[in-house]
């Protein structure tokens, strides 16, 4: 496996639906692996994955004295904070060394990709510990020569359109996505970037991009995005030498909410919600296929051409994807037997990032 990607899948408890209808379990994980089986037919053979990180939320788990859960001896059950130490903790430190990042999550809509990203409530997500870790270590710097400046932005692609989440009037048809003509670049012309001093004021930042996105209903969540959410942090370490000149060194952490993989089809789409479904499917296969061919770039099998100019996500993250960047994509899944060929589809999407 490419070093530089690391893949995660997780799956969350029950929803009520899947309870109302009396839905089976059709995943086990154990260890790496993770196997799903087709409970309406049984001709078909489990299917079994291994990917770097395997995590499991409902069960499995025990309470510690202080009333945190805790995984069970050889259970796969994993905290948000599990989460965060498995892999933000590698985005922090690879930003301090200067590396770029990108973190997104996949799945089907209500998989619990913006669980395991932003989190609900107390259950702080990924992104949010991840901000919070980074300032403490900031405040933390003892050095006088050494200064840090974090900035902010966050944006939403909805049908190959970008939109500034900090502004509530974007143009129509969206803001212009350009290349860099000297370095080959691409980046959003006019997007809002916002310096940010304390984990405080990203937080504020997030709620306000987040009130702005853009939320369509399908028949599986009422209130789904069918936008991908990208937001990007900037962290510049500025260091003077003994004569006063400084230097700067620059890391992008990119964060990333991506729309829901479902298919057109299983969620009863027509008219313009099929359009966004197609505009989806393109840019999530889009970035499929820039992952596989980094993966195979990086392992030496062949000499490839890495298709970023597909689409405008993987435009986008093309400066935090290949080179030095490191890739973590979490993979989202529902338990239930009744999304078994979503979940499938989902494996087998992280497999092929491997
Ligand atoms: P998505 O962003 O993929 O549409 P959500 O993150 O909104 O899905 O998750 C759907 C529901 O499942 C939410 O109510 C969320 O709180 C719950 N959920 C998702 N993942 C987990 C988890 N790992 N543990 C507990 N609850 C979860």
């Amino acid at each position: 496996m490419a070093e530089s990607v690391k893949v995660a899948v997780r799956v969350r408890p029950f929803n009520q639906r899947e309870k109302d209808r009396g839905s089976k379990c059709c995943i086990k994980m154990t260890g790496k692996t993770s196997t799903i089986t087709n409970l309406d037919d049984t001709s078909v053979e489990p299917k079994m994955f291994t990917f770097d990180y395997s995590y499991w939320s409902h069960d499995g788990f025990d309470v510690d004295d202080e009333g945190v859960s805790i995984p069970a001896p050889g259970s796969n059950y994993a905290s948000q904070r599990m989460v965060f130490n498995d892999l933000g903790q590698g985005v922090l430190n690879n930003a301090f060394e200067g590396f770029n990042t990108s973190l997104f999550a996949y799945g089907q809509t209500g998989a619990g990709k913006s669980y395991s990203m932003v989190g609900y409530g107390p259950n702080k997500g990924i992104v949010p510990i991840t901000c919070d870790e980074l300032f403490k270590t900031v405040e933390g710097n003892t050095d006088p020569n050494m200064k840090h400046c974090v900035s902010f932005s966050m944006l939403e692609i909805y049908n190959e359109c970008v939109r500034d989440l900090l502004i509530k009037n974007n143009p129509k048809g969206g803001l212009a996505v350009r290349q860099n003509p000297s370095i080959g670049a691409f980046y959003v012309q006019g997007l809002t970037k916002q310096v940010v001093g304390s984990y405080k004021a990203i937080e504020a930042k997030m709620e306000e991009g987040t009130s702005n996105r853009t939320v369509a209903s399908t028949a599986m969540n009422a209130t789904s995005s069918r936008a991908h959410t990208v937001v990007t942090i900037t962290f510049d370490q500025i260091k003077k030498n003994e004569v006063g000149e400084e230097t700067k060194r620059t890391s992008i952490i990119n964060l990333v909410d991506l729309a829901g993989s479902e298919r057109a089809g299983s969620t009863g789409a027509t008219g313009d919600r099929l359009k966004e479904g197609a505009n989806i499917n393109k840019s999530l296969s889009a970035l499929g296929n820039v992952i596989s061919a980094l993966a195979d770039a990086s392992s030496g099998k062949k000499k490839v051409m890495v298709p970023y100019r597909d689409s405008v996500l993987t435009k986008l993250l093309q400066n935090a994807l290949g080179g030095n960047s490191k890739t973590i994509m979490i993979a989202a899944l529902s338990p239930a037997d009744i999304n078994y060929d979503e979940t499938l589809g989902t494996l087998r999407y992280a497999d092929r990032a491997k």
